[in-house]
């Protein structure tokens, strides 16, 4: 089987699933409807697609088509969704739905994937629980006979949610939403360039007529000064309360105001806030030369980032795998995404969780609104709350439980490291402890006393870190030089500042420090403190997490640049691209490169590269390239981990394609190198370096007032935040270091991605396992 065509047929009877798209298009949702179509065929049943929304359904005929394999090429790179969606009023009617049942048994279809928000999906459940009664009906009044609805007793329903406002409970995330907030975080960027030249304020509208999830993360990820949504409306004197915040931010030396409102934000009365209320605020009580900025469709538009391709490929895979799985007895699922796993939960409950959340705020009751949304939103409400307001009283710490916080980069930048630094140091401040920097990572810390000073220890102001959240690179410096270089030097710098508590961000080597001072506590009392390591590297190989910060902007900065070399190949056609991720030895961000980007194929240290694997590709390029008659409107990509192999270099590779094309085809090779570390770094890492910055600071704080035998005696005292499964947990150094590492090939003994690759292959074609159904 080649790519760009489907597998051969199989015996037996063959299902079809059609797959729609639903209420407001989101991006990513194309990349759910390719996952659908490729996956059903390569299950061996038989895809379509159902044009316009629920429209398509009621309408039938041509708004029904069947798809090929060649039908969604190029569909992962595309905004919007490409089959179509609409609004439909006939579907809310029994009238309407009948139709759509009648449509549906005329195309022979059983199985529907459905990606739309709440209100499409509550239609599907209704349609579900109907369709025994839509079908009898329909057989009584003559438009069906009774054998053509006997094989159709059974409808599946699969909901995919696709939404860009993340307003769906029992998820974290909806198909969409990332894209958005991407979007947002982008322009909010520019603004504050020219809110700072011209010490400006700006109030900033954002969708979000009942969820607060994109102001609310836009807020964390901007850094914004104050913010409105409506699940937590502010008390009645905001007017004040913003004031205050506000002018105290500024008389901390701030030149720049920020505010973000949700659309639907109002207060406790559910009187509705708006910008303009927001604005006369900030002029007439702070005197702030103040502008309004209303975001609108822009939020909605354009491709989808690297998070919802992934979620969308994954999801929809997943979709198929549901359907082929489901008994007639079981309740119909949606797809969702806990932390780091795919998931399936039931439709029903999901939206009528969902529902409760709007019945909730109309009552008023926000702590229940707070409450019904997932717990991720509540802790980050709680972070952006810390992180965002000079000072606080009511959190201070008593004295005697206040530390001395050692904040350190270690290793190659990041996108993320800034945030989280900018969290711990809010997160400090807020609470009484001091933050201080050890600038320039541990060489730095060696040489400070040197003649040639590398690094400083200073404590970090407010103000200093206050801009941090959007920033590249590294703020305070890093360095790839481990302690082991100078522990007794270490040790004397941290005594003599009478750090603490030390909080490290960074890759392996950060987590190799950790491990080397946690084995020196018995040499060093300086490192007999509590210690956290917070994973940031783009590769993505830091044992104790299945994500590190600086991995999303990584995949994004790489999608932007195999999506500029396909595009480049448009005009040719005939073009394969071997392009070089980073990732050390680690294939995590090839492989999933390779399901946002829809990859030809990808080659990881994990699994090394032969040459029968080079001649199997090559054949199937020659067959994809000979049987391509205009459809494939880019070129074809191979993704090659740096460190794969030694002998099949990236060079290595596009030659010896150049050389059995012959002719029929090009090969061209790509090192997008250090632009894989991406310039500003993306929403999803700001988000969860300070999620994770805030958590790691919480976790730190225990130990304060502790003696140093209950220090090294607790296991706690030296961890690994990071996210496993469905969870973010603390993991213990030791145990990590001795169990969970594979210290030679620097990465995780289990890597939890390691079965995606099959996705990939399955959905370029590469290598397709139909299975009889
Ligand atoms: P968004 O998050 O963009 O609003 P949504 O899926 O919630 O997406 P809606 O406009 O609420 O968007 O719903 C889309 C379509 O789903 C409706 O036009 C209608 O055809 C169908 N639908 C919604 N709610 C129901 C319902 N209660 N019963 C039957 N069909 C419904």
């Amino acid at each position: 089987m080649s790519a760009g065509e489907a597998p051969p047929p199989l015996p037996g009877k063959k299902r079809r699933i059609a797959v729609m798209t639903s209420g407001g298009d989101a991006p990513g949702m194309n990349g759910a409807v390719r996952a659908v179509v490729r996956m059903s065929i390569a299950k061996g049943c038989e895809a379509y697609a159902i044009y316009e929304g629920y429209d398509g359904l009621v309408k039938g005929g041509d708004m029904i088509k069947e798809m090929k394999w060649t039908d969604v090429r190029g569909y992962l790179g595309e905004g919007g969704t490409l089959i179509g969606t609409a609004r439909c009023a006939a579907f809310f009617e029994r009238p309407g739905r009948l139709q759509a049942a009648k449509n549906m048994v005329l195309k022979g279809i059983d199985a529907l994937v459905i990606c739309g928000g709440d209100g499409s999906l509550t239609g599907a459940d209704k349609f579900r629980a109907e369709w025994p009664g839509l079908l009898e009906e329909l057989v009584k009044n003559g438009e069906l006979s009774a054998e053509q609805i006997s094989p159709f007793k059974h409808l599946n329903i699969v909901g995919l949610v696709g939404s860009i406002d993340n307003d769906m409970s029992s998820t974290d995330a909806t198909i969409g939403c990332y894209s958005s907030l991407g979007r947002i975080c982008e322009s909010v960027d520019y603004i504050d360039a020219t809110a700072f030249s011209h010490q400006r304020a700006f109030v900033i509208e954002v969708m979000g007529r009942h969820c607060g999830w994109l102001a609310l993360m836009a807020g964390v990820s901007c850094g914004a000064d104050f913010i409105f949504i409506p699940e937590k409306p502010p008390s009645e004197n905001w007017r004040q309360e913003m004031a205050k915040i506000i002018g105290k931010h500024r008389k901390l030396g701030k030149r720049k105001t920020i505010v973000i409102v949700a659309e639907g934000a109002h207060d406790l009365n559910l009187e509705k806030i708006t910008p303009a209320m927001v604005k006369d605020v900030l002029c007439n009580d702070l005197h702030l030369d103040t502008r309004i900025t209303t975001l609108g469709h822009v939020q909605r538009g354009g491709q989808a980032c690297a998070y919802d391709r992934m979620l969308s490929t994954l999801q929809g895979a997943e979709a198929v795998n549901a359907v082929l799985e489901a008994t007639p007895d079981t309740p119909s699922p949606v797809i969702s995404i806990i932390e780091n796993k795919i998931v399936r939960k039931p439709l029903l409950e999901a939206v009528k969780l969902t529902q409760q959340v709007t019945e909730a705020i109309k009552a008023k009751d926000f702590e229940r609104a707070m409450h019904l949304r997932d717990a991720e939103f509540a802790e980050y409400y709680a972070a952006y709350m810390i992180t965002t307001s000079a000072e606080k009283p009511e959190l201070l710490l008593p004295p005697e439980k206040r530390m001395r916080v050692g904040l350190i980069h270690v290793g190659a930048p990041a996108g993320g490291v800034n945030a989280a630094t900018r969290a711990a140091v809010a997160y400090c401040l807020a609470r009484g402890h001091t933050p201080i920097a050890l600038h320039n990572g541990f060489p730095g810390l060696i040489r400070h006393h040197s003649d040639k000073p590398l690094g400083a220890v200073r404590e970090i102001s407010w103000l200093d870190a206050e801009s941090w959240a959007s920033k590249g690179g590294s703020e305070i410096g890093t360095n790839r030089g481990l302690p082991s270089e100078d522990y007794e030097t270490v040790a004397h710098v941290l005594e003599k500042y009478n750090i603490q508590a030390l909080f490290m961000v960074g890759g392996f080597e950060a987590f190799a420090a950790a491990a080397g001072l946690r084995k020196e506590r018995e040499n060093h009392r300086a490192f007999k403190i509590p210690m956290c390591v917070l994973p940031a590297t783009v590769s993505n190989n830091v044992p104790g997490t299945e994500y590190s910060i600086g991995s999303d902007t990584c995949l994004n900065a790489l999608i932007e640049f195999c999506d500029a070399c396909r595009q480049s190949a448009s005009s040719s056609r005939r073009r394969v691209f071997v392009i070089e991720t980073q990732g050390g030895y680690s294939g995590y961000i090839a492989t999933l490169a390779g399901l946002s980007i829809g990859a030809f194929s990808v080659y990881t240290p994990e699994e090394g590269i032969n040459i029968k694997m080079l001649d199997r590709d090559i054949d199937h390029l020659r067959e994809t390239f000979a049987k391509d008659r205009g459809q494939g409107r880019a070129g074809k990509i191979i993704l090659r981990n740096e460190k794969a192999s030694s002998t099949y270099t990236t060079e290595v590779i596009t030659s010896i394609i150049k050389e059995e094309a012959k002719g029929r085809f090009e090969a061209r090779s790509g090192i997008p190198g250090h632009f894989q570390q991406g310039t500003t770094p993306s929403p999803m890492d700001r988000v969860r370096a300070t999620r994770f910055g805030v958590k790691s600071l919480q976790h730190l704080e225990l130990f304060a007032g502790k003696t140093q035998d209950q220090i090294c005696d607790d296991p706690m005292s030296s961890t690994v935040i990071g996210i496993k499964g469905a969870k973010v947990t603390f993991s213990p150094m030791e145990l990590v270091e001795a169990h969970e590492t594979d210290w030679k090939e620097r990465r995780p003994k289990e890597e939890f991605w390691l079965g995606l690759k099959d996705i990939v292959d399955t959905l370029s074609g590469r290598m397709v396992k139909p299975q009889i159904v």
